[in-house]
């Protein structure tokens, strides 16, 4: 590892864990952090979760884990460039999606409208939720007990009005600080995992096309310099070619941007950071690119017909299962119905929130259909 920038995350400088524990003797806490992740059961439930394309619709398109595999590769790439912690950025990217629902965006947001009325739901919270309630692994406490950075970059973004409620990782929404360079660039790799792997499976699936692709800029631009420099490709490789350029374009222009605001910004510590705006960013030409890349995803594959119907499908069974259960907490498992004697809406959504995309499927079926058994 390159040595650290003053201003970079120190796991030894940690504002530390909610409960307080012995450090480990072989690792730093952000690895141990990443440890803990790794180990839980909702990150192992990513393999069956999926953001796009539902997951039993093929062996080749990304799943939320190799999602955030992808995100922890980049983020560390980024943080090496950058002098900042690599692990803190890693164990950030492998918990960041650990709270959402099954079937992506649309069961989402059918959870959402189903928790209306009882605050809502917001996968980013429920990330939170997952690593400081719903995991029940440890003897002494509930969550995993990960340190004030690790949590803090997995809250992305929160009203005021939950900030208020979420103490320690809430204030900065309160006060308007920003959070460790780490957690900056993390989010970053995010976006730009996302939006290619989404153009890579969104190609092979067939519901966008070159020909579509090379209205985007970033998209085309890439694809000419492949095409100049290999005439004669094949289009499975022409297409990795593209999206790798793409990548790459993306992962320099933030390093370079970033480190430019930095050396204009002079942080000598991380507590600096805190006060200053957001450091990490593209430069304002690469930042109006990846907002038409985006842009065109948005129309073209997330609201694609095949998709919507998958969606609705996806939607239904979201709602269908929150109503049930609902009306009948006798349905849900043992653990969830003490729970529901609490908060009722919340042990609801905390149990279809935790479910993967098969699970709900299945689930549903067995509560649906008279056919099915227990
Ligand atoms: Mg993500």
């Amino acid at each position: 590892m390159n040595p650290l920038a003053p201003y970079a995350a120190n796991p030894a400088l940690s504002i530390g864990r909610q409960f307080n524990e012995p450090p480990s003797t072989t690792r730093n806490a952000f690895q141990r952090d990443r440890d803990r992740i790794i180990h839980s059961t909702a990150f192992r439930r990513l393999e069956y979760k999926t953001q796009v394309f539902v997951n039993h619709e093929g062996d080749l398109f990304r799943t939320r884990l190799t999602h955030s595999l992808e995100v922890a590769q980049m983020a560390r790439g980024i943080a090496r460039t950058l002098n900042l912690h690599e692990d803190l950025t890693e164990a950030i990217a492998l918990a960041h999606d650990l709270g959402h629902t099954p079937f992506g965006h649309a069961g989402q947001d059918a959870l959402n409208e189903c928790m209306r009325d009882f605050g809502g739901f917001e996968h980013n919270l429920q990330s939170l939720r997952v690593v400081e309630q719903l995991e029940q692994r440890y003897a002494e406490f509930d969550g995993l007990n990960l340190t004030f950075e690790v949590r803090e970059g997995i809250l992305k973004h929160c009203s005021i009005k939950n900030a208020r409620q979420l103490g320690d990782v809430g204030q900065r929404f309160i006060d308007k600080t920003s959070p460790s360079l780490e957690a900056q660039l993390t989010n970053y790799a995010d976006e730009i995992a996302y939006n290619n792997h989404d153009i890579d499976d969104g190609l092979r699936s067939g519901l966008i096309t070159i020909e579509q692709l090379s209205k985007v800029e970033l998209f085309a631009q890439n694809l000419a310099e492949v095409k100049t420099k290999y005439p004669k490709l094949e289009q499975k490789r022409l297409i990795h070619e593209t999206v790798r350029r793409m990548i790459n374009t993306l992962v320099v222009d933030l390093c370079t941007q970033s480190a430019h605001n930095i050396a204009q910004q002079q942080p000598q510590s991380i507590a600096d950071i805190r006060q200053l705006p957001p450091l990490v960013n593209f430069s304002d030409e690469i930042a109006a690119q990846n907002q038409k890349l985006k842009q065109f995803l948005r129309k073209n594959l997330y609201h694609h017909y095949k998709v919507n119907r998958m969606s609705a499908k996806a939607a239904r069974i979201v709602r269908e299962l929150f109503a049930v259960f609902f009306e009948n907490t006798g349905l849900l498992p043992n653990e969830f119905q003490t729970y529901a004697e609490i908060d009722k809406p919340r042990a609801v959504a905390d149990y279809i929130a935790g479910m993967t995309d098969r699970y709900a499927i299945r689930e549903h079926r067995k509560l649906f259909t008279v056919e099915e058994y227990l």
